[in-house]
């Protein structure tokens, strides 16, 4: 290719604006000419708070290398642009950099964003480095391209979700004296020492950065640190003796760490890792090397660094599979790890394993012989639309969020696990730049249906104002819009201080094709298929969201995923509630119709109990 490098984030010093924000603005005085650009500009500059973001000097929001924009100078015109777009005008963002504006209508999303995506052939990290060392592209991770990351605070419900459905499936319930062995306490990772206290266990974390050890002891989701692996088993096994929840980060390399157990015999009861495996050559550290030393190694030898990296990454895979041999429940937490490991053994046709695995012949063993967090644990909820469903607060108050967490239990009581959620939740995660909160929700409209109703509302009506219409309208709404609906509610009663941001992960019901992670093991093989994230995207842009994303290669790297996001300002009126209704229920719905068209059972009950068409079920079945 050969062309200078013109937008890369390494090229300038970080913007004077991104130094005099330190995070979203907050109060209710606009930047911009309405709330819904007001809340793009909010949630770009939160994305890059230092507070949140993990290297935001460097653009840089979580995820290995997942930033917010292309460069500072991208930036900058972002903010420029975003104070300026009127109400019915759209602005395009292409791999974080803003390149057109457009006249549209109010209706229509206001930003829109394409991240990292390349045409199949050619989707791959070793052409996409090309491009981005030229300052081309830019790799947007799921939610830090998409500005809807919150922090580590984003994932905790879903890590406390997944070891909640593990200890229901091989423990009684919950966790108590069980010991995690994991590894990677970056952004995502982060979550996991305080979820699995959360779940009552005890969580030993490798990490090879001491400095994300620190941080996640500081802002309460780790309890303490050691350097000897040895002493952390020894805490470890008197706090799982005692029945306590403890957690403890250790200063290793995740896969010295885990030979380590296996030298000295330790099995723990779970083992999984979140470092940033997807990426060889920016997201993982290879063993034998500091964190400054690797990082050298990085910028001198670049195919050497990725070349170990692979290797160390083999050997990690094959201590966590002998692990499993020898007793402990492992699955892989959505980093791709088992993928890396087996394109490089096909690339490299090594067939050796570092770890003789007890009882079975080394060759029938392949690194996806443990499955992925998402077939084992999360894929029924996936069925019924259910996800990571978020709100900001745009007025940086944490009371708004509290009167957010009181609504959502007033709405849905019958929902004790919810209610066990929040408590938690409340009690024990701290914020991160903006207020938030997470919360699984989805589709349900049958279930809503039947419980107990105190949503609703005048401005809940949107355009359906005439008398009785009200209560047609809520048989037919979604978890999610009926939430929704309810915050518009106390932002237009003045119960919020300002307008509330709905947004989620991308790794939701109906938004991804990632075969070696959200739609791994599809019942209909189509776990490759990527129509149904870009439908989603188009639907929900139909529906009137007002960020809409698409990318390629959140948590598992270039290549491997294509996946799409939202955001819906809820600002009180009464075309926030219109959009509300219309994205709460096309999102989550398409969840259950990808589910229900792949033959999932749980996918076409929801169909059928909340009347989702989809179309060829309906034939089959006599609905027409
Ligand atoms: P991150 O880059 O912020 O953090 C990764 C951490 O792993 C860093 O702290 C790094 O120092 C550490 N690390 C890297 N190699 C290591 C090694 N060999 N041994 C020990 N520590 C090592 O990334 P993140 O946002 O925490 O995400 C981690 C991974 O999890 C990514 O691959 C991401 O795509 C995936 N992910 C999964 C989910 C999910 O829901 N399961 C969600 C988001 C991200």
């Amino acid at each position: 290719m050969g062309t200078e490098r013109t937008d890369s984030p390494e090229c300038d010093a970080p913007s004077e604006q991104w130094r005099e924000y330190q995070g979203s603005p907050t109060g209710t005085a606009l930047e911009c000419e309405g709330w819904r650009q007001e809340a793009a500009l909010r949630m770009l500059n939160n994305n890059l708070d230092p507070a949140v973001a993990e290297k935001p000097e460097e653009l840089v929001v979580y995820g290995g290398t997942g930033r917010a924009a292309r460069s500072w100078d991208a930036y900058d015109a972002i903010l420029a642009e975003l104070r300026t777009l009127a109400d019915d005008e759209t602005l395009l963002v292409q791999s974080g950099k803003p390149v057109g504006r457009f006249p549209t209508h109010e209706r229509a999303p206001r930003v829109l964003i394409a991240n990292s995506n390349l045409v199949g052939r050619w989707d791959t990290w070793e052409h996409f480095h090309e491009l981005e060392a030229e300052g081309k592209i830019m790799y947007g991770q799921m939610t830090a391209g998409s500005w809807a990351y919150i922090g580590t605070q984003g994932i905790i419900q879903g890590t406390f979700e997944t070891l909640a459905e593990l200890a229901r499936q091989h423990y009684d319930g919950d966790l108590s004296g069980r010991i995690v062995a994991t590894a990677g306490l970056g952004g995502m990772g982060g979550a996991q020492p305080l979820a699995v206290t959360m779940n009552r266990g005890v969580c030993i974390a490798a990490e090879v950065d001491e400095e994300r050890i620190d941080r996640r002891i500081e802002t309460g989701y780790c309890m303490e640190t050691v350097d000897d692996v040895d002493e952390a088993i020894e805490r470890a096994e008197e706090a799982a003796t005692a029945e306590e929840p403890y957690s403890v980060g250790v200063h290793a390399n995740a896969a010295d760490f885990h030979e380590h157990l296996l030298e000295r015999g330790f099995v723990p009861d779970v083992v999984t890792d979140q470092t940033s495996a997807h990426d060889a050559l920016e997201g993982y550290y290879p063993s034998g090397y500091t964190v400054e030393e690797a990082d050298r190694l990085r910028e001198q030898e670049p195919e050497r660094y990725t070349e170990e990296s692979f290797e160390t990454m083999e050997r990690h895979v094959d201590a966590i599979l002998e692990l499993q041999e020898r007793g402990a429940v492992a699955f892989e937490y959505g980093n791709n790890i088992r993928g890396q490991v087996e394109e490089y053994r096909d690339r490299s046709g090594a067939d050796a394993r570092s770890w003789p695995v007890s009882g079975t012949d080394p060759e029938d063993r392949e690194s996806f012989d443990f499955p992925g967090f998402v077939p084992a644990y999360i894929r029924p909820q996936f069925c019924r639309g259910k996800g990571p469903f978020r709100w900001v607060a745009l007025s940086g108050d944490p009371e708004d969020i509290h009167r957010t967490d009181d609504a959502v239990l007033e709405l849905f009581p019958e929902k004790e696990h919810l209610r066990r959620w929040i408590e938690l939740a409340r009690e024990q995660v701290q914020f991160q730049g903006l207020p938030s909160r997470v919360c699984w929700l989805g589709y349900s409209a049958g279930e809503a249906s039947e419980a107990p109703r105190e949503g609703g509302g005048e401005a809940a009506d949107g355009e359906g104002d005439g008398e009785g219409d009200e209560g047609k309208g809520d048989d037919e709404l979604t978890e999610r819009a009926r939430f929704a609906l309810r915050i518009n509610e106390l932002v237009a009663a003045g119960e919020i201080a300002a307008p509330i941001v709905v947004t989620r992960d991308h790794l939701d019901a109906g938004s991804v094709a990632s075969p070696n992670r959200e739609t791994e093991a599809m019942r209909d093989g189509t776990d490759a298929v990527a129509d149904w994230p870009i439908l989603n995207a188009l639907l929900t842009c139909a529906a009137g969201a007002d960020i809409v994303s698409v990318h390629d290669g959140g948590g598992v790297g270039i290549g491997n995923a294509i996946h799409a996001n939202n955001h819906v300002v809820l600002d009180g009126s009464d075309l926030a509630a219109e959009k509300a209704r219309a994205v709460f229920t096309a999102d989550p719905g398409t969840g259950v119709i990808r589910h229900a068209d792949a033959g999932y059972e749980d996918a076409l009950e929801e169909a059928r109990r909340s009347n989702v068409a989809v179309p060829m079920v309906d034939r089959r079945e006599g609905r027409e």
